[in-house]
């Protein structure tokens, strides 16, 4: 391509596939199918490297991450990023309307909003482009953490409309609930400790030096405050939703995230509301924020020294209960690690009613000095159980017994270990400790694992205590007799567990790797190793350097994987499943077969097995062809879960043959 022309596709691309960007995450709407925008994408991403030096600063290859930031420089900010004074009662709210409308001539208008529990941001846009953003840090000076906010999608990297040339928007970038939980859920999966709370994590995320894992962990942002020269504005209100306009996610007013009110009562009934209703949202918040509409009127009233006259947050006392600690328990999970759990007197919390909390570890119990029989307050944060915070030490009793963390491992009674440096106790007895056993089983069976239908958990614990199973190697030794006699089973179960047995053979070695369950070792490490090495045999022979010099492979995760192919007993399991056919090592990628040569595939939808790009790229290895949209040419169409009902209708009127996910894989087995 021409130089002119790849400078005028690149800028074509960006501002397309930034506008349908936008579209689905500010707007919910889709104008094209993921795989459309996929393709705009790569597209996009090839031009660039081919001409580097036309890509533009908005360009949409940044949201997916992968610029590092080695050190975040200290940036002074153009205007002071002041903190709200703070009150949790409503009598001080009153008294400050009063005092203002005594300071103010004209009549006062009031803007109430959420205050998002997250972390300040000032953005700065220079001609509609995104230029910097930095944390609020001391209010003067904050961090420069441009690399990572432009990963997250809501933020928009190039704006539309009658902005101003050169302003600064500024709002709070926090963790939605479902992000977290997500998040907690795939650390737990590779023997990690979960994140305490959704705002420590999001300012951490924001931290991180590799912009492709801020991207991956999917931080929201709410923008509101709008801060430039001559900026033809009159009012806060005005300008959120002129901001809107521009393209930023800004407070809904139709929810009640933000509200214009000229009374007391307004103020009091937003406050009431959000502090019946803030549960149900999908993120945190910790009070209301109510300022002064008027800029003119701000301008006016002033400051005092530390926060502005004009402004004020509300803050929410903690949904906080007491109650009765009776017991700790102790689980153990896939990994071996052993969390606390409290077992408490049941109560009410936030329309729940509460019975345990998490204790994360020993040295939580420590820090809260915890005794059996002691009143404890417990809160509700983003976690998915409660937690306790603290103890009613006036209702301790010389009899409260204090309680020791326990010695040995609660399911098969061998000494427990702390490993220098960690927080959680491990049993280490790994290959008789019952819950490690299933545990190991349920994550190679799992549905970004070996995704094995046909078989859950209750079966694997059914199989582990009948002794029929002791290693997920021995998954595929099962025969039909064995199974079908099982609770719960009966014949065509039973075929199925066999079939999706069989089925996983296929499973590419990445997610094999992933299956094995080796500590540290999650999808995302998982695809680096499959990737650098080609092999399992490689990997277990890389020396530490080797294993280090692999793209996002630090030392733990170096230690983690030599020690597993230290223990014979993984070898020997390995060996194993080579020997039944699962899938060790990546296919060497050229014309594996010309089964499917002249034929033309649509692919579509979302798969149980593979990603849609797998098997697109089985599709190419045996000789056939890609196509993006459905035509009389097409021969084929691969459809998964979600696939569009138009699309399908499109494909059966013109007679072509849809293949499920299962029949594609037989097509290819001949
Ligand atoms: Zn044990």
């Amino acid at each position: 391509m021409e130089k002119a022309q790849a400078k005028q596709e690149i800028e074509r691309l960006s501002n397309e596939i930034n506008r349908h960007n936008d579209l689905y995450y500010l707007e919910n709407k889709s104008e094209i199918s993921d795989y459309d925008f996929d393709m705009l994408l790569e597209k996009l991403i090839s031009l660039e490297q081919q001409f580097p030096e036309f890509a533009f600063d908005y360009s949409p290859t940044k949201r997916v991450g992968g610029d590092i930031t080695k050190k975040m420089e200290s940036v002074v900010h153009r205007f002071p990023m002041l903190s709200l004074s703070n009150t949790y009662s409503e009598e001080e709210i009153i008294d400050w309307e009063n005092r203002l409308k005594k300071l103010s001539d004209g009549k006062l208008e009031y803007v109430c909003e959420l205050k998002y529990d997250g972390v300040a941001i000032g953005i700065q846009y220079e001609n509609g482009t995104l230029k910097q953003a930095i944390t609020r840090g001391d209010g003067t000076q904050g961090e420069n953490v441009t690399t990572n906010v432009r990963t997250i999608k809501t933020i928009p990297l190039k704006l539309k409309g009658d902005f101003p040339a050169d302003f600064e928007i500024r709002g709070e970038i926090f963790f939605p609930l479902k992000n977290f939980q997500k998040l907690n859920e795939q650390r737990l999966d590779i023997g990690e400790a979960e994140f305490a709370n959704p705002r420590n994590t999001a300012s951490g995320t924001l931290k991180i030096q590799d912009s492709k894992v801020v991207a991956e962990r999917g931080l929201d942002c709410y923008l509101y405050g709008v801060y430039g020269y001559d900026l033809e504005l009159d009012g806060h209100y005005e300008s959120v939703l002129k901001a809107k306009d521009w393209g930023f996610k800004v407070p809904d007013h139709q929810k009640n995230f933000i509200k214009k009110t000229d009374s007391i009562d307004g103020i009091m009934e937003f406050i009431h509301y959000w502090d019946k209703h803030r549960s149900e949202l999908p993120f945190e918040i910790d009070g209301i924020v109510v300022k002064v509409n008027n800029y003119e009127q701000q301008q006016e009233l002033g400051f005092t020294a530390k926060s502005p006259r004009w402004a004020i947050a509300y803050k929410f006392k903690a949904e906080r209960v007491e109650t009765i600690l009776e017991s700790v328990q102790y689980q153990v999970g896939r990994t071996g690690a052993v969390t606390p759990v409290a077992n408490l007197k049941a109560v009410q919390l936030g329309g729940t009613t509460v019975k345990r909390a998490s204790l994360h570890n020993s040295d939580q119990i420590e820090k809260l000095d915890l005794h059996l029989l002691d009143s404890v307050y417990v809160e509700k944060g983003g976690e998915i159980i409660p937690k306790i915070v603290g103890v009613n030490l006036d209702k301790r009793t010389s009899q409260n017994e204090k309680i020791q963390f326990i010695e040995n491992c609660p399911e098969c009674g061998s000494e427990l270990v702390r490993r220098e440096g960690e927080v959680q106790h491990y049993c280490h007895n790994e290959n008789l400790c019952p819950p490690q056993i299933k545990g190991r089983i349920e994550h190679f069976i799992g549905r970004k694992a070996m995704n094995i239908d046909g078989l859950g958990a209750e079966t694997v614990d059914v199989l582990v205590e009948k002794e029929l199973i002791h290693s997920y190697a021995d998954l595929y030794d099962l025969t039909f007799d064995q199974i079908v006699n099982l609770d719960r089973m009966g014949d065509k179960s039973a075929d199925n567990l066999l079939k999706g047995l069989e089925l996983s053979k296929q499973v590419p070695f990445e997610r094999v790797l992933f299956s094995l369950g080796i500590r540290f070792v999650g999808e995302t490490v998982a695809k680096k190793l499959a990737k650098g090495f080609k092999s399992i045999d490689a990997i277990q022979n890389a020396k530490f350097d080797e294993l280090i010099n692999v793209d996002e492979i630090g030392e733990k995760i170096a230690i983690s994987v030599q020690n597993f192919f230290l223990e014979e007993r993984n070898v020997e399991v390995i060996n194993r499943l080579k020997a039944v056919g699962l899938q060790f090592q990546i296919e060497e990628k050229v014309g594996v077969t010309e089964k499917l040569k002249g034929m033309n595939f649509v692919v579509s939808g979302v798969f149980t097995s593979f990603s849609r790009d797998e098997i697109k790229e089985v599709i190419e290895l045996n000789g056939g062809k890609n196509v993006s949209s459905i035509s009389s040419k097409t021969n084929y169409v691969v459809a998964g879960e979600n696939m569009g009902p138009a699309k399908l209708k499109k494909a059966s009127d013109l007679g072509i043959i849809i293949l499920s996910e299962d029949e594609f894989i037989q097509l290819l087995n001949g």
